[in-house]
């Protein structure tokens, strides 16, 4: 070990890939680590005043690569403030919002972001997405992936469909299907020393061999699911050449029908940010914004003999819709469903799928598969009773509502509904309505006796 208590093999290897950089490189690590947020832009887009709002409360300055990205002060802690619970903004490090960025996916494309939790460039994605098309976000940790599925959830993003699956079941289901394929692989995490030093003593020469070995098997996958003249974004954030552009250099040997475009770096010596690496991988074959349509309606051109339902939704499912659609009539006549999509009942629960080609996917083809989320959750259908889902609230503004209680933070109101307490209701309000801070729902409330109920899901609330 030495001054930044770095194992000496690492050293070793870093001062012999950077060379003269190797200096500068090291004492980077005695800076404190950048913090960052990104703005989302499915609720905040770009002239929105909130946004400046945004730069001045927490003090942000642009990140050159990513044009909803910003460096906050440590300070600013975001984490905690009311906003948080909006999900106007995601709290990133700078130099990870690069992948996404790489990736330039387009509004109705169908993007698999592979090794998703907790979601950072899953949600950076949706907001390229603009809400029309398809993101899959996967993790297999089902753990992360439901982390994940709460940050999608808040941040209001209604077409993508939340999976827990290992990358070789994805493949078999999702041959040539996506334009394009995000893997964020796990990696021997040579950029996280300094905001976590516990996985600097878990690092070794043989971790570094091992991630390399998985992240070749990962691309595999990964490759075989990007359509012909789709783009594959392949990213770490870690440091060594093994599992960066050496494994890149190995794949595109293995697949020709793979290019390189680029290769980007960045690195925490030569500007503010942790460090990533991204490769960008086209596919050969028709372009991307083309979309082959194979059998029965699946992209890509899938193998024929799998049965794809045409959005004929059952009874139960129907009635289900129907108690929704007169549930919003009431308490949401703002809010519209988005055009691509159909309803899927998961027992009690009722999503709106997203559905970018007619009828596809639909529930075959994610049955078998453990999801987490297929789509935006709109409420629960129980007993004749229809309860509205949380998602269903982070989905909306609070001009969609019926009525809602509105604050700012530091008002006590905001504070007692984000600890789950309910609040007066002297106005004597009924039916269901939104908790807003500055316009942007936390959550439901629904109005009973004189009182506010508080329907903050237990899990999301503040501990005192
Ligand atoms: N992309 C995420 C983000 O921006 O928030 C960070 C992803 S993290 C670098 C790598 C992820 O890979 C972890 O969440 C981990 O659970 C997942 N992972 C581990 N083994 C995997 C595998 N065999 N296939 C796919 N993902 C895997």
């Amino acid at each position: 070990m030495n001054a930044y208590e770095l194992p000496e093999a690492y050293v070793a290897r870093m001062r012999e890939q950077l060379g003269g950089e190797a200096d500068a490189f090291f004492a980077s690590y005695g800076q404190p680590r950048t913090h960052g947020l990104r703005i989302n832009p499915l609720k905040l887009d770009k002239g929105h005043p909130q946004r400046e709002e945004l730069i001045r409360l927490f003090s942000l300055r642009p990140v050159p690569w990513c044009g909803d990205g910003f460096f906050c002060g440590d300070e600013a802690r975001p984490g905690k403030h009311p906003y948080y619970y909006t999900g106007i903004y995601y709290i990133q490090d700078p130099s990870a919002m690069l992948p996404a960025e790489l990736l330039e996916a387009r509004p109705g494309e169908i993007v698999l972001d592979l090794a998703a939790a907790p979601g950072g460039k899953s949600t950076q994605i949706a907001g390229h997405l603009g809400g029309r098309g398809l993101l899959v976000a996967n993790d297999p940790d089902p753990e992360r992936a439901m982390v994940l599925s709460e940050n999608i959830e808040r941040l209001g993003i209604a077409n993508a469909v939340v999976t827990s699956a290992y990358p070789g079941d994805l493949r078999r289901r999702f041959p040539e299907t996506f334009d394009r394929v995000l893997l964020d692989a796990p990696c021997s995490g040579e950029g996280m020393f300094r905001k976590d030093p516990a996985i600097i003593r878990m690092w070794s020469p043989k971790m570094v061999r091992n991630c390399a070995a998985k992240q070749r098997a990962l691309l595999h996958d990964a490759a075989a699911m990007v359509k012909p003249g789709g783009r594959l974004v392949y990213s770490t954030c870690t440091f060594n050449r093994e599992e960066n552009e050496e494994n890149v250099a190995a794949f595109l040997m293995e697949h020709p029908e793979f290019r390189l475009l680029k290769e980007v770096r960045l690195w925490p010596h030569r500007g503010e940010g942790e460090g990533h690496y991204a490769a960008v991988l086209a596919k050969e074959g028709e372009s991307a914004g083309v979309r082959g349509r194979g059998p029965g309606g699946r992209p890509g051109g899938g193998p024929p003999g799998r049965s794809v339902r045409r959005g004929r939704a059952d009874r139960a499912t129907l009635e289900a819709l129907e108690a929704f659609h007169r549930f919003a009539a009431e308490a949401l006549p703002g809010f519209r469903l988005p055009e691509e999509g159909a309803p899927l009942l998961f027992g009690e629960a009722l999503y709106w799928l997203p559905q970018p080609l007619p009828g596809w996917p639909d529930a075959s083809d994610l049955a078998g598969l453990r999801v987490f989320r297929p789509g935006l959750h709109l409420g629960q259908w129980r007993k004749g009773r229809f309860e509205p889902g949380h998602a269903l609230a982070l989905a909306c503004h609070g001009s969609m509502a019926a009525w809602t209680l509105d604050g700012r933070a530091g008002d006590p109101a905001v504070e007692q509904y984000l600890r789950g307490e309910s609040l007066p209701d002297p106005d004597g309000r009924g039916g269901w309505g939104l908790m807003t801070v500055s316009g942007w729902p936390v959550g439901w409330l629904r109005a009973s006796g004189g009182l506010l109920k508080n329907r903050l899901p237990k899990g999301l609330r503040r501990q005192i």
